[in-house]
């Protein structure tokens, strides 16, 4: 029978990894922040190192899950959309019952847009931004298949698709033509729109057209388009997200090209072309649903200059930050 039973001894290092992550975040915001970021420290003392050890043993398992299932995309989808619930729940406590379910108390358009284009147009940079930034720096373009928000309704969405999914790549030009329209937006507003509710309009109109994109496009497509061709943030985070020294590759010594990979890729990242030239695509965002439906294990993600195989160390990485964001993310 196989031993299910956790130990300290069948913890895995990747394990360890994440649980390390949720720490080093998490201890030194609930020693030195004045405001309790943690939201069981604001019911009753303590309750911060009650929530951290919860997220910790939650980042063991889930990692220790993750780097064992024969289905990434089943498990990414699930944390993933767990995030957004326990996101958006607690806006919805925040508005209706109390306050003490919001970040800082002060409200904010929850649409990824604005993590740039409201820094522009308030000239400051925002938490948010800051978060996101650091998000780019740990994890490349891993914010648009782990850790956002928004995004994990667009994969929602794609994902009910009915029949055979599509590996048609989804065109570059309108996800830099979404980050040229939002960058000249914010310019504009600030100079002729401020103190008008223009810019709220604005930015609460481009969430709802979004999630029409989600509904309508990504179900119809079976592909993100709402995250590879609207959100600007998705073409910030694959354009500097090339600066991330690990990629997607393909054996061509044991492909063969049979397509499946193709078809599991919702950001439209392995059509043919990309198959046939060894590498994903520039819409990849490291999401990892590839590995797992590839029978031949020819698809690994490995650094620039090295064969080896690094998924283990991100997908932990992708994990524990994953925890951090489940014990801080709120508006
Ligand atoms: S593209 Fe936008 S909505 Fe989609 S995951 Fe990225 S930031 Fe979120
Ligand atoms: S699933 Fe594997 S074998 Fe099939 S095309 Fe993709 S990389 Fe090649
Ligand atoms: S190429 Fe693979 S890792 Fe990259 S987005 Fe597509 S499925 Fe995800």
């Amino acid at each position: 029978m196989a031993d299910t039973s956790i130990s300290i001894r069948n913890i895995s290092p990747y394990s360890f990894l994440s649980a390390g992550i949720v720490l080093v975040f998490l201890v030194p915001i609930n020693i030195a922040m004045d405001t309790k970021m943690l939201l069981l420290e604001r019911f009753f003392p303590g309750g911060g190192w009650v929530e951290i050890a919860g997220l910790t043993v939650y980042a063991i398992l889930l990692s220790r899950a993750f780097l064992k299932t024969d289905s990434i995309s089943k498990v990414r989808s699930r944390y993933w959309r767990l995030f957004s619930f326990v996101f958006f729940l607690q806006l919805l406590l925040g508005i209706s019952v109390s306050s003490i379910f919001l970040m800082t108390g002060k409200l904010h358009l929850p649409v990824p847009a604005l993590i740039i284009g409201g820094s522009i147009y308030r000239n400051e940079v925002s938490i948010m931004l800051f978060i996101f930034s650091g998000t780019l720096v740990l994890t490349g373009p891993g914010w648009c298949s782990h850790l956002c928000y928004f995004g994990a309704m667009d994969d929602f969405f794609s994902k009910r698709k009915k029949g055979s999914v599509t590996d048609r790549p989804i065109s570059y030009v309108w996800k830099y033509l979404a980050i040229a329209l939002t960058v000249a937006a914010a310019f504009l507003l600030r100079a002729f729109g401020t103190g008008s509710g223009i810019p709220l309009w604005i930015a609460a109109g481009f969430g709802v057209f979004g999630i029409a994109v989600s509904v309508f496009l990504s179900r119809n497509r079976g592909q993100m388009v709402h995250c590879t061709a609207y959100c600007p943030i998705g073409g910030v985070t694959t354009l500097l997200g090339k600066l991330y020294p690990f990629r997607f590759r393909i054996d061509r010594t044991t492909c063969t090209d049979c397509g499946r990979c193709g078809k599991s890729c919702r950001y439209g990242a392995l059509s043919k072309a990309h198959i046939t030239s060894g590498t994903a695509g520039w819409n990849c965002t490291l999401c990892g649903d590839c590995i797992s439906v590839c029978n031949e294990g020819a698809i690994a993600m490995k650094p620039l200059f090295s064969k080896r195989d690094v998924w283990p160390v991100y997908a932990a990485l992708i994990i524990g930050l994953h925890a951090v964001f489940l014990g801080l993310a709120r508006i």
